[in-house]
Formats: structure tokens, C-alpha cells, sequence
């Protein structure tokens, strides 16, 4: 089940609301420690949906892999059906990157 933030606020009681009101006014520590904890629940679970060919994530087979990258505050994540699609998202991020070197300007020689 997927609720947005709007949502779950809504279906808070008042206490809740005001819990969540004097934390945030105090910094939001408990929050960004909830929060947190969750993200690090999520990171070790597949997603539903291959990241490549967009097939089902059946979650008991063992060929699923899923890569978490980037920085360690906003790091992504991507699950794959197989092997293949995988090798196929590397091998777009490694083309992706090389395209982007390429694009950096060269220092250029001197001219005299
Ligand atoms: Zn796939």
C-alpha cells in the first residue's frame, strides 16, 4: 500500500499531530530517526518492478539483484529480474558516464 505524506497526516489523531508538531519545533530528532530507520528497513528489501524491463519482482526467486548507489544521503535503488537487465543497466551507466567525460572540456595546449 502506497499513502503520500498528506494522507498519513490526515489519518493522525490530534495527540499524534501534536507529538510530531513539538518534535519538529525541537529539531526533529525523533522524526529524522524514524525516518531513517525505515529508509534502512527499505534498503534491504527488492522493489516490486525490475528496473530495466519493468517486470514483476517475484520476491522467492534468487535471481534478483537490487544496487544501492550514490551518495551516502541520497542514495537510489534498483532491482533487477535477472542477470541480464543488471548487466544492461552497468553497461548504460558506464556509457552514460564515459558521455559525460567526453563532454568535460579538455585542457587546451597553449597557443603561440
Ligand atoms: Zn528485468
Amino acid at each position: 500500500m502506497s499513502i503520500g505524506l498528506k494522507d498519513a497526516v490526515e489519518a493522525m489523531e490530534y495527540d499524534e499531530l501534536m507529538g510530531i508538531k513539538i518534535d519538529l519545533e525541537s529539531g526533529g530528532f525523533n522524526i529524522k530517526k524514524m525516518i531513517t530507520q525505515k529508509i534502512r528497513e527499505k534498503e534491504k528489501k527488492h522493489e516490486k518492478k525490475c528496473a530495466v524491463c519493468s517486470s514483476d519482482i517475484d520476491s522467492c526467486r534468487s535471481s534478483n539483484y537490487t544496487l544501492i548507489f550514490g551518495p551516502e544521503d541520497f542514495k537510489k535503488k534498483a532491482t533487477f529480474c535477472g542477470m541480464d537487465c543488471l548487466e544492461y543497466f552497468i553497461a548504460k551507466m558506464r556509457d552514460m558516464s564515459y558521455r559525460k567525460m567526453e563532454s568535460v572540456p579538455q585542457k587546451k595546449e597553449k597557443i603561440e
